[in-house]
């Protein structure tokens, strides 16, 4: 029994120290062209963008949560918040500190949407991965204070337009990309 046990020790170890070297590999991959941290976020949001999509490959909802990150990344399925957390372990790779946001209706009842923040030179700047938006004020990443202070130039200049979203609680209607200017619950992980 004891060997048994030792012998699947040393199976676990092995898969986690080659999960994170192919994780570490592919983050260089995709960020070999990059010289700053602002560059290999946007590169990374790009790749997950590409490679993972809502129904992906017909996967649906329930696959991917009953699979790991990476499988969802290697079948290329994922909605919102599963894309925000593979672009967290890649950026993790690269030195660059990140936390999960769920961003919530003005009412706090409903998250309707799940974002990656990263921090870049000590400012934590939005990653919409789930919709590759490149959010921008004064030329850099924009923070979601800059998206409050400055909607109409840093929103909805990227956005296609500002849908009328019901809350199926409380039946309250609000502009949907508001939810980037309210209040949010903040996940700051290592293991995202
Ligand atoms: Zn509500």
């Amino acid at each position: 029994m004891k060997y048994l046990i030792a012998i699947f020790s040393v199976f676990i170890v092995l898969n986690v120290v080659n999960a994170d070297t192919d994780l570490y590999k592919l983050s260089n991959e995709i960020c070999k062209d990059c010289s700053t941290d602002e560059q290999k976020v946007v590169a990374l949001r790009e790749h997950v963008y590409e490679k993972m999509k809502p129904n992906g490959n017909g996967y649906n909802l329930e696959d991917v949560r009953s699979n790991s990150l990476m499988w969802c990344y290697e079948n290329g399925v994922g909605w919102c918040d599963t894309q925000a957390r593979v672009f967290m372990h890649l950026a993790r790779e690269q030195g660059i500190s990140t936390r999960l946001i769920f961003l919530l209706s003005p009412c706090m009842h409903t998250s309707p949407h799940t974002i990656a923040e990263a921090k870049i030179d000590n400012r934590w700047v939005v990653v919409d991965v789930g919709n590759n938006y490149d959010f921008r004020y004064n030329n850099r990443l924009a923070t979601r204070n800059d998206m409050a202070a400055y909607f109409d130039k840093v929103v909805l200049s990227v956005v296609p337009e500002m849908p009328e979203q019901e809350c199926p609680h409380c039946k309250r209607k609000y502009d949907y990309w508001k939810i980037f200017t309210n209040g949010a619950w903040t996940v700051t992980t290592m293991e995202p």
